[in-house]
């Protein structure tokens, strides 16, 4: 029995379906037992339908905070009591936190790669960065990197539909007064796809292509002379953990620091969560290694940590 537990434990969790898979209970108890904190965390089951019913059980429970996974996180979003400005610019949230009944939605998705890239010694913040992609991560992730002060995003889709969305996003923040100069095309531009990335800080893939098994050992970028040395390159992919993409750069004038598979972007949106419930920095370190060993168990942390939708 754990000893935590006490008649003032706080509750928090995780609101999705499927939710079993979840290894965020596994992650936060972790930082709470680390910390001392006196709080719990677990998985509930929740489709949208019961969005409303589960934020009035977190009143009700004077619930600290959660999570929010497919398919509810826009469900949530609309009904917020406020929104962090990222949450507002994507439309969704994956963290609720709970002040006194005052339920505020944030996203930290894109912080993950932000916070990973520092993990790594790299910033957005003045870089030109090229976004491949514009579903859910990728949105999340072009919302970050603007308000987080990068100085332009070129972001290239393959379908008009999310490209439409992303540049109706990227107009109200620019709009708004968020100095990001925000540019959208189609990946069927390939032309003008190379000649950004040559001239691009940072490159950052955020669609599907690459992932197992469905697209793996594919990549967007075909032409093997935009790499160059001063470029970062992030693949949000992390199965497998060396992408095509990867690969190209590597062989191709990238430096092996600058190359980033997407295997912390979870673990550090997770940081971000857990920072906004506690105010207090997780423990990477000390979860990395406690994840290691989970692994050295036969215990998959990443399938562990998927704390959000996943699609192939
Ligand atoms: P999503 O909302 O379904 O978006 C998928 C994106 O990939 C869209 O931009 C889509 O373009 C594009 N795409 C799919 N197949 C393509 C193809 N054959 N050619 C060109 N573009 C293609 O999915 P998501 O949730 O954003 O996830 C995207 C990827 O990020 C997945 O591989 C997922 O595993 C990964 N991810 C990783 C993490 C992490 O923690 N590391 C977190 C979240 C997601 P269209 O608009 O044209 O369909």
């Amino acid at each position: 029995m754990d000893t935590r537990i006490s008649g003032k434990t706080r509750l928090l969790g995780v609101f999705g379906t499927p939710i079993k898979h979840s290894g965020s209970p596994v992650m936060y108890n972790f930082c709470f037992n680390y910390y001392g904190l006196d709080c719990a965390y677990l998985a509930f089951d929740c489709d949208e339908s019961q969005v409303k019913d589960s934020l009035a059980a977190m009143r009700r429970l004077n619930m600290r905070g959660a999570n929010v996974t497919m398919p509810c996180k826009q469900e949530v979003a609309r009904n917020m009591d406020q929104l962090s400005p990222a949450a507002k610019f994507v439309g969704a949230v994956n963290t609720i936190v709970n002040d006194n009944g005052v339920l505020t939605g944030h996203i930290t998705d894109g912080m993950g790669v932000v916070l990973d890239l520092q993990d790594h010694g790299k910033t957005i913040v003045d870089k030109n960065v090229v976004l491949l992609g514009a579903g859910g991560a990728a949105t999340a992730i072009m919302v970050q990197c603007a308000l987080d002060g990068a100085k332009s995003m070129t972001v290239f889709n393959r379908g008009e539909e999310g490209l439409a969305k992303a540049r109706e996003i990227g107009d109200k923040m620019m709009a708004d007064g968020v100095s990001c100069k925000m540019e959208f095309h189609l990946l069927s531009e390939t032309e003008l796809l190379h000649d950004v990335i040559r001239k691009a800080d940072v490159l950052i893939n955020a669609t599907s292509v690459g992932m197992s098994p469905k697209h793996e050992g594919k990549s967007l970028v075909t032409d093997m002379t935009v790499f160059h040395e001063d470029l970062v390159v992030y693949d949000v992919i992390y199965n497998p953990l060396v992408t095509k993409l990867m690969s190209d750069a590597l062989a191709n004038g990238c430096k092996e620091e600058n190359v980033i598979g997407g295997k912390g972007m979870l673990l550090w949106q997770g940081a971000g969560a857990f920072k906004l419930y506690s105010g207090l920095d997780m423990p990477a370190q000390e979860l990395k290694e406690f994840l290691a060993k989970r692994e050295a168990e036969g215990i998959d942390p990443l399938q562990d940590l998927s704390l959000i939708h996943i699609s192939e």
